[in-house]
């Protein structure tokens, strides 16, 4: 026979309700407060809890919480009764882990919310309940309940904040940091991994005690890479926080996944031979949580990078330039370091002419090959315009540009592009070097596309510097 244990503080509605119930083949069991109820639960699990939300003492949403709490009632259904309508109380008792939330007057559709939840020959076996406390008596309730209550407001405020890392995290450092900065508050770790796939290969981020050194890298990297992942780039944050412990204690890594879908790992070395529970609890809480900020902050660097990225070469493009630029030239600069080469393709209508616009494409493609195998460290390299490049060449004098673009002239002039159809092409660019000369930015472009105007008007295949000779006005030029 199902048992459902009925908790009401009025007689006269325990009775009614005891009364269906029983007419409907249950055994029911009665409690006149959530505290014997949940005495009486405890001590004899029923198949189902009926309970009223408000009573004197714990209210039915505390019961239900409380029940919740405790392995051996976990899983027992329970209703909750009330002839209030309050939308809020509604909303509290679904995520206090009510299975339903009905009107105290209506007998009926309670009895076929329980056959539901509880259909014959569904029922336990009969059991008494080794509780876990069994000194549990109305008088250490509460303690219970506070406990319960602060462990959930515990949670809470972690998942919070968290997720509050979405919102203040501007790039994936930012958020490794921050992340971690959180973390340590919490658990006490010797090292704390994060990977992150990247297009090639994976991103790994490891904070650690500087004591640490380079000992602890190949076990982190380890606990969140898999040898399918690729190259790895990796990212040591070594700073006095960590925890300064040797890395000899027990290492657990978990997954970072968003709707099924792999956003990168978390492994922990923990301080000590084994993880605590709490503590296992709080890295599993932090690596679901990790999940929507990652998920943020992966589409705005995508979305920066493509903002920022010519879509035929990859390179740079103009906005990115002149943002480069203009950040550059904002610098305290020491007039003669900053210098730009503009680059364009001679006679390039002639090839789109002769052989397509897609072998067009595949020639500025070519181009940026090459442009990109002669540029060096922090030089930028950007498309900047239909068949127009921009070298910037942070520290470069003009002497030093004249020399950079002699090499790209010379390595475009050497290095044919090869088509799809076998063919191969001959290249050829024509330059234009200026140097920052403090004037302001347009000036500064200005200046590079007469000498290039120059470079045309001599022959193409060549390269000229600003200022060299007077500049012409270039005419408009597409
Ligand atoms: P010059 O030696 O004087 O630079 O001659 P040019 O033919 O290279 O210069 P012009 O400015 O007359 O022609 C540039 C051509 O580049 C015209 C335009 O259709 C083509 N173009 C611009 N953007 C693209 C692109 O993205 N793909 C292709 N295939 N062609 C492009
Ligand atoms: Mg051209
Ligand atoms: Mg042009």
């Amino acid at each position: 026979m199902r048992r459902v244990l009925l908790v009401d503080d009025s007689p006269a509605l325990q009775a009614a309700v005891a009364q269906k119930l029983e007419n409907a083949g249950w055994s029911v069991r009665v409690a006149a407060d959530a505290e014997e109820g949940l005495i009486s639960a405890l001590s004899a699990p029923p198949d189902a809890v009926v309970t009223d939300l408000w009573m004197p003492g714990l209210s039915g949403l505390q019961l239900c919480q409380l029940l919740r709490g405790e392995p051996a009632t976990a899983h027992i259904p329970v209703l909750l009764c009330t002839t209030s309508a309050d939308r809020r109380a509604r909303f509290w008792a679904q995520r206090s882990g009510a299975n339903a939330f009905l009107d105290r007057n209506d007998p009926d559709r309670l009895v076929a919310e329980l056959e539901k939840l509880v259909p014959p020959g569904s029922e336990a076996p009969p059991r008494v309940a080794r509780t876990s406390d069994p000194g549990l008596r109305r008088s250490t309730i509460p303690g219970r309940l506070s406990m319960l209550l602060d462990h959930a407001l515990f949670e809470a405020v972690v998942v919070g904040e968290l997720r509050s890392l979405a919102f203040d995290a501007a790039d994936i450092d930012g958020l490794f940091n921050a992340f971690s900065r959180l973390l340590t508050d919490i658990v006490a770790y010797s090292w704390l991994a994060l990977s992150v796939p990247r297009r090639h290969g994976v991103r790994v981020f490891i904070h650690q005690h500087p004591r640490h050194g380079g000992r602890a890298i190949p076990g982190a990297v380890q606990s969140v890479v898999s040898p399918a992942d690729g190259p790895v780039e990796l990212r040591v944050v070594s700073d006095a926080l960590a925890a300064d412990e040797l890395p000899d204690g027990a290492v657990t890594a978990l997954p970072v996944l968003l709707r099924g879908k792999l956003l990168g790992r978390v492994g922990l070395c923990a301080s000590r031979a084994s993880l605590g529970r709490d503590e296992a609890a709080v890295l599993t809480l932090a690596a679901r949580e990790l999940a929507l900020p990652l998920h943020a902050v992966g589409l705005l660097e995508e979305t920066r990078r493509l903002a920022s990225t010519d879509a035929l070469t990859a390179l740079a493009n103009r906005r990115a330039a002149s943002l480069r630029l203009d950040e550059l030239a904002r610098r305290d600069l020491k007039e003669g370091t900053l210098s730009i080469a503009l680059i364009d393709v001679d006679f390039f209508k002639s090839i789109n002419d002769t052989y397509g616009h897609a072998s067009g494409d595949r020639v500025l493609c070519h181009v940026s090959e090459v442009l990109r195998a002669v540029a060096r460290g922090n030089d930028l390299t950007a498309r900047w315009g239909g068949e127009e490049f921009l070298l910037v060449l942070d520290g470069a004098s003009t002497a030093t540009a004249r020399v950079v673009a002699e090499r790209v002239r010379g390595s475009i002039a050497r290095t044919p592009c090869l088509l799809d159809s076998g063919k191969s092409v001959p290249i050829t660019v024509s330059v234009g070097v200026a140097t920052f000369d403090g004037r302001g930015l347009d000036a500064f472009i200005d200046s590079a596309d007469r000498a290039l105007y120059r470079a045309k008007s001599l022959g193409r295949n060549r390269v000229e510097v600003a200022g060299a000779v007077d500049d012409v006005t270039p005419p408009e030029r597409t």
